[in-house]
C-alpha cells in the first residue's frame, strides 16, 4: 500500500488547524497509519528539505518550519502520494484553488517565505526518504 509524509507545519498548528486539515484527509478516505507532534530541528529540517539547500528561500523556510511545533503524519492509501498534493493545492496559497486545503485556508502574509501550512511528498521515493527521516523506526 502506497504511503506519503505529511507535514501540519508550525503555522497549521498555531492558526488551530490540525482538526480542519486531519478531517479534510479522513473524510477523503486516507488513513493516518502515524502521527507525531514535536518541534523540528534543524538537522532534520536540512535533511526533509536537501532539495532546496540551495535555494534563496532556504533559510526562510528553515526559520518557518522551526517557528513553533509541527505534527508529522504518514498516510496509506492507493495513489496517496498524488492524491494528498491534490488535497494540498498549489504551493503558493493565493493562487492554491479553493476547495483546496491551501486555497481554503492559508494566505499570503507578506513573509519572505511562502506560509502554506502543509508538506506532502511529492513522490513514492521522496515519501519512503522523507518517513525516514521523520519516523525512522516505522
Ligand atoms: N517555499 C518558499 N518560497 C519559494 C518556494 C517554496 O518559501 O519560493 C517554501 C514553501 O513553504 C514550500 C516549501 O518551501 O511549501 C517547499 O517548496 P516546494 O517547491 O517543494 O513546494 P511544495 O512541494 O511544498 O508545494
Ligand atoms: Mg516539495
Amino acid at each position: 500500500m502506497e504511503r506519503t509524509l505529511v507535514l501540519l507545519k508550525p503555522d497549521a498548528v498555531r492558526r488551530g488547524l490540525v482538526g480542519e486539515v486531519l478531517r479534510r484527509v479522513e473524510a477523503k478516505g486516507y488513513r493516518i497509519v502515524a502521527l507525531s507532534m514535536r518541534e523540528a530541528d534543524a538537522e532534520t529540517l536540512g535533511a526533509h528539505y536537501a532539495e532546496h539547500a540551495e535555494k534563496p528561500f532556504f533559510a526562510g523556510v528553515v526559520a518557518y518550519m522551526s517557528s513553533g511545533p509541527l505534527v508529522a503524519l504518514v498516510l496509506e492509501g492507493q495513489r496517496v502520494v498524488e492524491g494528498f498534493r491534490s488535497l494540498a493545492g498549489a504551493t503558493d496559497p493565493t493562487v492554491a484553488a479553493p476547495g483546496t486545503i491551501r486555497g481554503d485556508l492559508a494566505r499570503d502574509w507578506g513573509t519572505p517565505e511562502i506560509q502554506n501550512l502543509v508538506h506532502g511528498s511529492d513522490s513514492p521515493e521522496s515519501a519512503a526518504r522523507e518517513i525516514a527521516i521523520w519516523f525512522p523506526s516505522f
